[in-house]
């Protein structure tokens, strides 16, 4: 797997200089690997292709991070993408668990839900 810029633009957030993309899932911090909570819910993408968005932990900085995986299905030859959105404190983080355990289905990308609908825009920014 290798970086790819293709398709980047389709899918830049409005979420202010918190996400690049990124393949190791690493605390910005302090370097250490991120613990994942278990958390995660799929989005469906403008582009088609689908972002499954995972909760992330740095339990030494007490610090929570968003990684997002853009499944590429749509265009054959694209590379997939990794994201890393945060870091978040943990007064969001809680909101994000909170928000992630709200929806009965979170892997299906076509989910209508509140929480669902948050993620969206959590991706989007208040536009999508
Ligand atoms: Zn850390
Ligand atoms: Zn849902």
């Amino acid at each position: 797997m290798r970086l790819s810029n293709k398709g980047k633009d389709k899918i830049t957030p409005t979420v202010k200089n918190n996400i690049e993309p990124r393949y190791v899932s690493k605390c910005r911090l302090c370097n250490r690997d991120l613990k994942y909570t278990g958390k995660y819910i799929s989005i469906l993408l403008q582009n088609g292709n689908e972002e499954l968005l995972s909760l992330c932990y740095c339990k030494y900085c007490k610090k929570y991070y968003i990684e997002g995986y853009e499944d590429v299905f749509i265009s054959p030859g694209d590379e997939d993408k990794y994201w890393l959105y945060g870091p978040y404190d943990e007064k969001d983080g809680e909101k994000f668990t909170e928000k992630m355990s709200q929806c009965k289905d979170p892997g299906n990308k076509f989910c209508e839900c509140e929480a669902h609908m948050y993620f969206r825009k959590f991706i989007y920014g208040e536009g999508g």
